[in-house]
């Protein structure tokens, strides 16, 4: 009897302790996609306060700091389009949300139009050849809007992207209908030409348009990466390095914001809940967390760490980046775990004993995270995201409450436990 009490309030204090942990990844996650974050972009500077936030966060938590960066701070500086107020859209008698019915190409000019003016249609299916590209472009007029149906036909005749066929096109408005999903993304330089996908369902009948576009350069953004560490109770000297981005896309104008809840507020959210964990709780290994920035932008942050490290690279056993940690139903994916295969099987044992997920799937290297400057600097570096959900993603519905976390703890417990057995 007195046996199984005591394995009985081990599992409800287990549990409760991994309770409060989700909860206070729940409530970070709700901050962090906060109107006041403004999408942790680049209007307003309002991924700066997401990176004062996570600072608070670590001190509380009793992170310690390091001499490279004071007061958990990393700075540095990159260019970035934005678009900070105006941003209308109005096509016949109906005035289209930006964010939902369309977005900019972030890479686009500003556009400005006092009267409303009329649309004209381009029908690239009938371009054959680059020459005839060229000719038709050259007829594009400054302060025009033109409707560019087809650019996937043409982009595919032509055996290029459609995104580097816009790079030409001289300045004017081009509005180009798309049926794929509107999935936005921050553009560290800017094209002539004032781009606008418009969902093909949203599309209104009527030629009249009304199109205004404020657009601003920043050619040096502040950035933060926000760096601090638990010191191990053994190997002090050797680092577990837990990344995690917290910037996302922001503001698209003054109203749409992209809050980015998976991507990577729940990493970010995920990682501060770690770093509580083992501070109460400390491994032999010591732990550093890195909050990047500008990863939206190209993987900028954690170039930027890997270029100005805080300690000698070669201190770290291994890191692990989080990005994408709102619904594991599906289990994870480990990326770079191809290369890391230990780490992997180690990974996968703990799984199936303490029967967590219900798949740990291993995927080759990819350039899709922060891990990817680590693993070039030969860094040994896994990226873990999680697979369940509904698919929101780069999108204005990307928001806290479309998120289950389901099985969120069980990859929080499986961590742990990876971390612990080090
Ligand atoms: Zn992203």
């Amino acid at each position: 009897m007195k046996r199984i009490a005591f394995i009985l309030i081990l599992i409800v204090s287990t549990v409760q302790v991994f309770a409060q942990d989700m909860n206070y990844i729940k409530r970070t996650i709700n901050t962090l996609c906060g109107t006041s974050f403004g999408g942790r972009g680049y209007v307003h500077n309002s991924r700066d306060k997401a990176a004062r936030f996570i600072a608070r966060q670590y001190a509380e938590t009793g992170l310690r700091t390091f001499a490279g960066a004071p007061e958990y701070f990393q700075e540095y500086t990159f260019p970035v389009n934005t678009f900070p107020n105006r941003m209308d859209l109005v096509i016949g008698k109906k005035t289209l949300e930006a964010g939902a019915a369309y977005i900019v190409d972030a890479r686009s000019s500003g556009f400005r139009m006092d009267e409303r003016s009329k649309m004209q249609r381009v029908n690239l299916s009938r371009v054959k050849d680059t020459a005839a590209w060229t000719k038709l472009q050259a007829d594009f007029k400054p302060g025009k809007v033109y409707c560019l149906q087809h650019l996937d036909t043409l982009a595919k005749r032509l055996h290029r992207s459609a995104a580097s066929l816009l790079e030409s096109l001289p300045a004017a408005c081009y509005i180009v209908p798309q049926h794929a999903k509107l999935t936005w993304t921050v553009s560290t330089g800017v094209i002539p030409a004032t781009v606008l996908y418009v969902a093909d369902t949203a599309m209104p009948r009527g030629r009249k348009v009304t199109v205004n576009v404020e657009q601003k350069f920043l050619q040096d953004a502040p950035s933060k990466n926000v760096i601090g560490y638990i010191p191990g109770t053994e190997f002090a000297d050797s680092f577990i390095v837990l990344t995690a981005h917290y910037d996302h896309l922001g503001k698209m104008g003054a109203r749409a914001i992209f809050p980015g809840a998976n991507d990577n507020a729940s990493g970010t959210a995920f990682n501060l809940a770690l770093a509580k964990y083992f501070a109460g709780k400390p491994p032999r290994y010591s732990v550093a967390f890195i909050a990047t920035s500008g990863e939206e932008a190209g993987l900028l942050g954690s170039q930027y760490y890997v270029q100005h490290p805080v300690f000698p690279l070669e201190q770290i056993k291994l890191l692990i980046n989080i990005d994408l940690m709102s619904d594991a139903s599906d289990g994870i994916t480990i990326v770079n775990a191809v290369q890391q295969r230990r780490a992997f099987d180690t990974l996968s044992r703990i799984n199936r004993s303490m029967q967590l997920l219900s798949a740990v799937k291993s995927r080759d290297n990819a350039p899709n995270s922060d891990h990817f400057p680590f693993t070039q600097a030969g860094v040994p570096a896994l990226f873990i995201y999680a697979n369940g959900g509904k698919g929101y993603y780069h999108d204005v519905f990307d928001k806290p409450k479309e998120w289950s976390m389901n099985r969120v703890p069980e990859v929080f417990r499986l961590l742990t436990t990876f971390i612990e057995q080090q």
